[in-house]
């Protein structure tokens, strides 16, 4: 409608500009010729005001009017002209309007009128001589005529171009919205690629590769230097591989100061900016006018509240600035926060996690140095004692004061000794990952019955009670699951203090053998039974309010022990009793040792030990 209104403007004044030199021409002395040329100058001025009406209001109301102006015209031009059947000329003016505007049936319709309005201003007056009569057949044939004419017209040439307009529209639309399904294919690719890696290096890079094709020539992507107030070039893309080259070491070069500058006072306020080739030739904020870009469009990269960095994309002529680019960069900045909001989270974990595991290794080693170097003197206390006693009971034949103190020594060095032991263990067990074992065959019921013998000898006057078969055959490693046993024994004792008795009960279990120790002392409250398996851990309150010694590594020790004999240790309450707990634990009666390689060498937990927790 609006294009109709516009060519229908242009033929008007082709009409207007006829129609003057028409009259100017064939008629120039005819009465009243002045008021129509100034009439044919009113619809000029009309026809030229329409170009501008058309783009501040609806095509549809300027068209009425165009309508009203033209009529409004004819009819004046047929009341001052006194020759009036010449007039039929200008009627074509409004047929070909309707003809226009509104096709085939609308033009023959107006021509029909004409004719009539053409007919009742000529035919009543004395205006008819006979000449004109006879000439008045071939005017009304012209107005009908013209009517059919200018609406074929209508339909055929203007139907088609406006068939053609709607099809390159459809063309365009189709076009444009295949470009946005482009786009957002392309970014949710973008969004998955930034995100592949935590790596902080390999995201930025994935950034500028990434977005590059459907960006400018270059395209730099910088990160922020909190301490320096800078922003510094981190990775560099672009289809113009010189002008990435140039930018990039220009960049290097002269990093963008916060605040300063087209790409630093995007860092500043993050807000968007863009800045076409004049700009940067005059002001140039950046001093990239050696660079010879045409323009320059920066974003800031956000996240979390936080600046992560800024996108910046330029080009020279070959690529121009588009709205598209800008909208895409918008967009792949908004994708590369939160991607470089995790890499960063990453590499901090990472610092921390190195920092931590360096303080463990510290910490690891200075155990093992001190625990070496207490037991050497702890070695020879306990030696000496020993030869003192053997002394003394050779000259007093019989107990004596200084045996009994010799004794009380001797019985506090092994504690310490056992103490010491056990730090080394755990350092032993924090470097290789876990514990290895040597196993050999031997008999586990003869082991327990042993031990139950020595805490009776130990404590006397608790009663200890065994459940067991007369032989258990094992093939373990004896040494380590005897460690297991007075551990587990001696805690029994030390964690009932009122007395109660304590049993001890090992059965077979299909491949497996079991043994239970259990006591009907304090007990461990529910939520600390998984972690007394810990190292350091204990149950009993924290260091300077425990009732009970000892480093609370015995347990830790343990699990490893069993884990390493690929078994499975537990804690649980005694419900046979009022109170106190169960401790047991199940291994394969014939143990595989694991291979060195199966013992991690820093300190990680081995496969073993992770799966026992997971259970
Ligand atoms: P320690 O006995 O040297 O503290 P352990 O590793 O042997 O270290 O035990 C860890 C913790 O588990 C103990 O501190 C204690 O709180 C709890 N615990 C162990 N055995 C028993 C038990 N039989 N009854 C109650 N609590 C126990």
């Amino acid at each position: 409608m609006r294009a109709q209104e516009r060519q229908l403007a242009w033929v008007r004044l082709g009409i207007v500009a006829l129609a003057a030199a028409f009259l100017l021409i064939a008629a120039p002395t005819m009465p009243g010729i002045e008021i129509l040329l100034a009439l044919l100058g009113v619809v000029a001025a009309w026809s030229v005001l329409v170009f501008w009406l058309l783009r501040r209001f609806p095509a549809r109301e300027v068209g009425i009017l165009s309508t009203v102006v033209e009529m409004a015209a004819v009819t004046i031009a047929v009341y001052v002209a006194v020759d009036a059947e010449d007039l039929y000329l200008v009627y074509g003016l409004v047929i070909l309007g309707a003809a226009l505007r509104f096709g085939l049936g609308a033009a023959v319709w107006s021509s029909v009128v004409m004719t009539g309005m053409y007919l009742a201003v000529v035919l009543p007056g004395d205006r008819l001589d006979e000449a004109a009569l006879d000439a008045l057949p071939v005017h009304v044939a012209y107005l009908i005529g013209f009517g059919v004419v200018a609406g074929l017209f209508s339909r055929i040439v203007i139907g088609r171009a406006e068939e053609n307009a709607r099809l390159q529209a459809q063309l365009v639309e189709e076009e444009r919205q295949r470009e946005q399904t482009r786009e957002r294919e392309l970014l949710s690719r973008l969004g998955r690629d930034f995100g592949a890696s935590l790596e902080r290096n390999a995201t930025l890079e994935a950034i500028a590769v990434g977005s590059a094709p459907v960006l400018g020539g270059a395209t730099l992507v910088f990160t922020v230097d909190d301490v320096e107030r800078c922003l510094e070039p981190a990775a560099a893309a672009g289809p113009d591989g010189e002008l990435v080259d140039a930018w990039r070491a220009f960049a290097d070069g002269r990093r963008p100061r916060l605040g300063e500058g087209l790409i630093g006072s995007v860092g500043a306020t993050t807000a968007t900016r863009q800045a076409t080739a004049s700009e940067i030739q005059t002001g140039d904020p950046d001093g990239m006018r050696a660079l010879g870009i045409d323009w320059l469009v920066a974003v800031p990269i956000l996240a979390g509240g936080r600046l992560q960095g800024v996108l910046a994309t330029a080009g020279r002529s070959d690529r121009p600035l588009e709205e598209r680019i800008r909208r895409m960069a918008e967009a792949v900045a908004e994708r590369a926060g939160p991607a470089l909001q995790n890499a960063q989270l990453w590499s901090d974990l990472q610092d921390r996690m190195a920092r931590e595991q360096a303080a463990t290794r510290i910490k690891d080693d200075f155990l093992s140095i001190v625990s070496h170097e207490l037991r050497t003197p702890l070695t020879s206390i306990q030696g000496y004692s020993q030869l003192l006693e053997g002394r003394l009971r050779g000259e007093h034949d019989g107990e004596s004061k200084e045996m009994a103190h010799l004794r009380v020594i001797r019985s506090q060095v092994g504690r310490m000794r056992r103490l010491v032991d056990d730090l080394l263990d755990v350092s032993r067990i924090d470097r290789r990952g876990g514990v290895s074992i040597e196993p050999i065959d031997f008999d586990l019921a003869d082991e327990l019955r042993e031990a139950v013998g020595r805490l009776r000898r130990e404590h006397p006057d608790r009663n200890v009670a065994i459940t067991a078969p007369d032989s258990l055959p094992l093939h373990a490693d004896r040494d380590r699951l005897g460690q297991v046993l007075s551990n587990l024994l001696e805690n029994a004792v030390k964690y009932s203090p009122d007395g109660g008795p304590i049993e001890v009960v090992a059965e077979r279990r299909g491949g497996e053998i079991e043994v239970r120790v259990s006591d009907a002392g304090i007990g461990i409250p529910a939520e600390h039974r998984e972690n007394v398996f810990e190292r350091f851990y204990q149950a009993d309150g924290d260091a300077g309010r425990r009732r009970f010694g000892g480093l609370g590594l015995g347990l830790y020790i343990s699990r490893a022990i069993i884990d390493a004999h690929s078994g499975r240790i537990w804690a649980s309450a005694n419900t046979e009793a009022t109170s106190g707990s169960v401790f047991g634990f199940r291994i394969p009666r014939v143990a595989m040792p694991l291979a060195t390689s199966e013992i991690a060498p820093t300190g990680e937990a081995p496969d073993f030990v992770l799966r026992r927790r997971e259970e």
